[in-house]
């Protein structure tokens, strides 16, 4: 009997990695290798990565396997539909079928469900006897220890960057509700007996880097530092995935960077911790992103950063936010994900329910498409940004920034920067869409007072003493910062005011506020709470003249303040206190 074993990928799309793309930067997957070596031994198998090779659907064979992540499951079908055409039954297992099987069932002759090591030997075996059943579920989640060593022999020679990819755990004690880990393995956290995993790492080619393909390799943080302080001994390079949490164990980090860990996919998602809470990303802290990622970094182990665009606090600022963070923060790499609700996660049910979800052409699910109504921007402005981050986070620009630092690991940093940026450059180019233009143009820092001159200053409270006063050149601020939110309730764009409002700062003002008002119809709020000084000709001075259609309110002014205004610019509406004025 002949069984072959097919991973599915993208057909000519600008996602599709090119063969020489994949022989120079990426690994081989390890579920074919590992099925390969789970099927009896009395059986032929053959693999076909259609990430580097095609699949010639008229080679002889008895039984095909397919793995199925949701993104390519059109693809899955399509292939399973020509061997069905010519009579060669068809298995499709992995994440999709297990978690949407009534679908997946209507494209092969049976389905797995759950994790292999159970299922697939009765599977092969009733295959042998025309005895196949429609459906096989693995009942239990199954033990880690005694795996077999995956057939890595059968990939296809010279294809990738590196075939030593390698398993130690699967699951993560965390329950997000974008991801599919916990709803397909469970929520359990499973871990290969330590001397069985150096064992197969001692079968590899320890020149080239090692890749562990768990999805949190710091889920049990004892047995991770076991693990890598008993690889120390084989000097080889490695990278994984695992949380942000590994930033709260120094010995970790530091046994990790000994043992050759030179970087770490880390999922941060969002910088902003409304969404975190949103989706249940409980083990990420936004506010404590800067401190974890410079401990991470001063142990030497570089940060991939995962990063998922439109969520439900994403307006059309967080293009740019986001990559102000990723290049304050020095990340070495990143990967940018539109917010994309997988069939069988929590997020996808509350899509679901709430009717937000557009299509389920599922090719589209691979997180550079919106496939959802996102909640503060249209489905193609979030498209647009989207595109608009990668080229930039991967411009030179953005590259020096981020990876200048002489040093041995610079040239390897930026020779991977180098990589993908060719990649990205086939991405399509957009420019920022309009309104996120409006947000880039108005937000900053704009300079007020070129040397300490506390001439005419008007103190936002009016009992600042005399004193007081004197003493404002070592405490005040020499800059009007403004930060602006888009309030979608109120169609109106919020400006936050913090610093000195004089006649310098009040002529940068001016010209955002112009800019803004003839590139968009949304009515503008300017909170003075906190305007720590101003002086009359910066209250004079800061609106352009007056656009009727567009109305201009003014929250938290104090009245000494308001006088002047009131002079200067008429028909300004002054709000003292109002609930549903703060910003969304
Ligand atoms: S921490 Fe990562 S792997 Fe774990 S559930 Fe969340 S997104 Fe998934």
């Amino acid at each position: 009997m002949k069984v072959t074993l097919i991973s599915p990928d993208l057909q000519s799309t600008h996602f599709k990695f090119t063969p020489k793309e994949v022989k120079s930067f990426w690994f081989a997957k390890l579920t074919l290798p590992h099925l390969a070596a789970l099927t009896p031994e009395d059986v032929e198998v053959r693999l076909i990565d259609e990430a580097v090779e095609p699949i010639n659907f008229d080679e002889p064979t008895d039984l095909v396997g397919i793995t199925v992540n949701t993104y390519l499951a059109m693809r899955a079908y399509e292939i399973s539909a020509e061997f069905r055409k010519r009579g060669v039954p068809v298995v499709l297992g992995g994440i999709h079928p297990s978690l949407y099987p009534q679908e997946a069932m209507r494209h092969a002759d049976t389905i797995a469900i759950g994790e292999a090591e159970n299922i697939w030997t009765p599977i092969v075996r009733d295959a042998q006897k025309g005895r196949l059943q429609p459906k096989y579920a693995s009942q239990e989640y199954p033990s880690l220890q005694d795996l077999p060593l995956p057939r890595r022999d059968l990939l296809k020679k010279g294809a990738y960057l590196t075939t030593n990819t390698i398993q130690t755990s699967r699951g993560c004690p965390y329950h997000c509700d974008f991801c599919s880990v916990t709803d397909f393995f469970g929520h359990t956290y499973r871990c290969r007996p330590i001397p069985e995993v150096l064992r197969e790492i001692e079968t590899l080619n320890l020149s080239r880097p090692l890749v562990f393909v768990d999805d949190n390799i710091i889920g049990k943080p004892q047995y991770a530092l076991e693990l890598f302080q008993r690889m120390k001994q084989y000097k080889v390079r490695w990278g994984s995935q695992c949380s942000i949490n590994l930033a709260k164990h120094p010995e970790l980090m530091k046994a990790a960077r000994e043992s050759g860990c030179v970087a770490m996919f880390i999922g941060l998602e969002t910088i902003d911790q409304h969404n975190l809470n949103d989706v249940h990303k409980g083990v990420n802290h936004a506010n404590a992103y800067y401190d974890a990622i410079k401990r991470i970094h001063d142990h030497g182990i570089s940060i991939n950063a995962g990063m998922i665009l439109g969520m439900d606090h994403d307006d059309e600022s967080v293009f740019e936010r986001t990559l102000e963070f990723l290049e304050k923060t020095r990340i070495e790499y990143a990967t940018f994900h539109i917010l994309t609700p997988v069939p069988g996660t929590v997020l996808h049910q509350r899509m679901e329910q709430d009717g937000r979800i557009l299509h389920r052409d599922w090719s589209k699910y691979n997180g550079g498409y919106t496939v959802f109504r996102p909640k503060l921007m249209s489905p193609e402005a979030l498209e647009e940004g989207y595109y608009w981050t990668y080229h930039q986070f991967y411009s030179m620009r953005s590259i020096l920034k981020r990876v200048f630092d002489p040093g041995i690991e610079m040239f390897y940093k930026l020779a991977l920067n180098l990589a993908y940026k060719r990649m990205i450059r086939r991405f399509p180019h957009h420019d920022l869409p309009e309104m996120a233009q409006v947000l880039q143009t108005m937000n900053g820092e704009v300079h007020a007072i070129p040397e300490v001159n506390k001439k005419g200053l008007i103190p936002y409270t009016i009992e600042v003493t005399q004193q007081t006063m004197r003493n404002v050149g070592e405490t005040m601020d020499r800059f009007l910062r403004i930060r602006v939110h888009q309030h979608h309730r109120l169609q109106a764009l919020f400006v936050e005011l913090t610093g000195v409002l004089n006649g310098i700062s009040a002529r940068r003002l001016r010209e955002r506020i112009a800019y803004a008002l003839q590139r968009t119809q949304w009515d503008i709020i300017l909170n003075f709470e906190h305007v720590q000084f101003a002086t009359a000709r910066g209250l004079q001075s800061f609106l352009p003249p007056y656009h009727p259609a567009v109305r201009i309110k003014c929250l938290h002014v104090p009245r000494h303040f308001r006088e002047h205004l009131e002079r200067f610019h008429q028909g300004i509406e002054f709000i003292d206190q109002a609930d549903d004025l703060l910003p969304v």
